[in-house]
């Protein structure tokens, strides 16, 4: 390899400092997150495209900085992860999800689940079933209407102690997704024995669907395996035309993804599912 010139060092050095500098910072401001009210909730609807009407509801977490505006969950909820804050966030995540969907019922806002992400320290590293079911119990919600969204490499972590919690959950009412599925390597006996209801396709497979022959056959694939063994599928990160059209050719169920709606805020959402909902 070819030497770095001094200046070029210092320049690396500075630079990677700083992105740590900004972890640090956003880390320490993130403890304080929830007591300043930094944090919301939006909700992406899921659309079935049988019915065409709204299935469900992705809840996606948003924080409002107070000086670098709003933060993608994308950046902060790893540093959560790795500092322990997803867990009280997590939980601060699915009672407010929760209570608005109990909220909403009372109103008189279409019944239609809402799906918590539940992060891999949550999951395996809490009593993640007695959460749900006080939560559940406390807001009188009925469990039906929360669905919790998994991701394939969570449920590979530790496969035995996923598919016991899994069986827990579902017995407490909820259903069950494996998020961005395809990005790991779960082999179909694998998935077998999971009790799991719900198949969510990752956007990487969504993006290029429509232009693809190999995605197309991938997600082909992806869905006939889930058909055979019961499951439902979603795909996630559609935007275009082209991509529904090939995922409904190949007998995808749900879409969700920019193309139908943004994720939208509670008043926003509620409008929408008046107007959508089934
Ligand atoms: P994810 O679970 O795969 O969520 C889907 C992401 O795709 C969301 O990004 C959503 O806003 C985005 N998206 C949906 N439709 C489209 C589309 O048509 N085009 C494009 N380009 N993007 C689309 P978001 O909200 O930034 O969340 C990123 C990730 O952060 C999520 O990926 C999830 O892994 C994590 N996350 C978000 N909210 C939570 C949460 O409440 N708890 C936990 N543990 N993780 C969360
Ligand atoms: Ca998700
Ligand atoms: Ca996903
Ligand atoms: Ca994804």
């Amino acid at each position: 390899a070819k030497a770095l010139g001094g200046g070029q060092i210092q320049r690396y050095s500075e630079e990677l400092n700083q992105a740590l500098q900004r972890k640090l910072t956003l880390e320490n401001q993130l403890r304080h997150a929830i007591g300043r009210g930094e944090l919301y909730l939006n909700y992406q609807p899921k659309t079935d495209l049988r019915s065409g009407g709204v299935a469900g509801l992705e809840v996606l977490v948003r924080w409002k900085h107070p000086e670098h505006g709003s933060i993608s969950p994308a950046e902060f909820i790893p540093i959560a992860e790795e500092s322990g804050l997803v867990v009280p966030i997590g939980e601060w995540i699915l009672r407010t999800a929760v209570a608005q969907r109990r909220a909403w019922s009372d109103a008189g806002v279409p019944d239609v689940p809402v799906a918590v992400n539940l992060s891999g320290k949550q999951f395996l590293g809490t009593d993640v079933v007695a959460l749900v079911g006080a939560v559940l119990r406390e807001s009188g919600l009925p469990p039906r209407l929360l669905e919790l969204e998994l991701t394939e490499s969570i449920s590979m972590d530790d496969p035995v102690r996923t598919a016991d919690l899994m069986r827990q959950l579902r017995e407490l009412g909820t259903t069950l997704s494996i998020d961005d599925f395809g990005t790991g390597y779960s082999s179909l006996s694998y998935l077998k024995r999971l009790p799991v209801d719900k198949l969510k396709v990752d956007r990487s497979f969504v993006l290029d669907v429509h232009q693809s022959a190999e995605s197309l056959a991938m997600v082909k694939a992806i869905i006939a395996m889930a058909h055979t063994l019961r499951l439902e599928v979603i795909a996630e990160g559609v935007e275009n035309d082209g991509q529904l059209a090939a995922l409904r050719s190949a007998g995808c169920d749900q879409i969700q993804g920019d193309y139908f709606s943004k994720p939208l805020d509670a008043d926003a959402c509620a409008e929408y599912l008046r107007k959508h909902g089934a």
